[in-house]
């Protein structure tokens, strides 16, 4: 279920870049963007009821409510729950920052709840690519993306019961996201309009353009991948409304499969 579709532009209606991933009773949160805690709430999620939070790359717009998240699984927990984190080098770093910002928060919560004697914890893995969890019932890879001068980037594919999808941060068409791709049934994409961040008179919305996906390159990653389904997210320049079918329309010139707009809650 897509939780967040938004770019860093603050919409009233579209939360920041977080994709939720359910298997059987499993739950998956990748990134962990604006507004992430509604929209789990929305899906009927609390983070207490998430096995791990994967991050695809450390830009603001993908992890800057995961402080939430961490303070919200923290307090939700009736014994020391630690919240599992993966992503990519650098990930341990944010997360001893978040801790450290919420710090004050701690000392007040731990004085104030006499059953509340720990501090929360998060185990922190760095991933390099390859398989991050494999035990019979869900199977998770991970790839290296290419969103320089970003790096390290990954995107995710999530297999479960004959199904898979992949969840791709902010990337260029690369081989990695290829491989990962190959006859996936979904494949969750953030996207530009190339077409339309050029008329924006600003460099710094234009500078966009080099280190992201454009519709059309998603479909040919789609096409190439023999994916099922493809969902256009995280869309940048915020397409106007009414606009999707328009969005649809160009991915369907690269891609002869199902293609979906999406928008928050949006479950596939
Ligand atoms: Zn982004
Ligand atoms: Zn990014």
């Amino acid at each position: 279920m897509l939780l967040g579709t938004g770019n860093p532009l603050p919409d009233p209606n579209r939360a920041g870049a977080a994709t939720l991933i359910k298997a059987g009773a499993r739950r998956f949160l990748v990134d962990a963007g604006r507004g992430v805690c509604m929209r789990l709430a929305a899906a009927g999620t609390l983070p207490v009821m998430l096995e791990s939070v994967l991050l695809t790359h450390l830009h603001s717009d993908h992890i800057c409510d995961l402080n939430d998240v961490i303070t919200t699984h923290w307090i939700m927990s009736g014994q020391p729950t630690p919240l599992k984190v993966f992503g990519p080098a650098g990930t341990g770093q944010v997360v001893d920052g978040a801790l450290a910002m919420l710090a004050p928060d701690l000392s007040y919560r731990l004085a104030h709840h006499a059953d509340l004697t720990w501090s929360p914890e998060v185990a922190v893995t760095e991933l390099t690519p390859g398989v991050l969890l494999d035990d019979g019932d869900v199977r998770v890879i991970a790839a290296a993306t290419d969103h320089r001068p970003v790096e390290p980037t990954l995107a995710f594919r999530f297999e479960h019961a004959g199904r898979s999808i992949v969840v791709a941060g902010d990337t260029v068409p690369c081989d990695g996201l290829d491989e990962l791709c190959v006859g996936a049934d979904v494949h969750v994409q953030t996207v530009i309009r190339q077409d339309l961040v050029r008329l924006v008179p600003m460099q710094r919305f234009v500078d966009i353009i080099d280190y992201h996906s454009t519709v059309e390159q998603a479909a040919q990653t789609a096409a190439r991948a023999g994916v099922a389904t493809l969902v256009l997210t995280h869309q940048a320049p915020t397409p106007a409304p009414g606009a999707a079918e328009e969005w649809l329309a160009l991915a369907r010139q690269h891609f002869g499969g199902n293609v979906l707009f999406g928008e928050d809650l949006l479950e596939v």
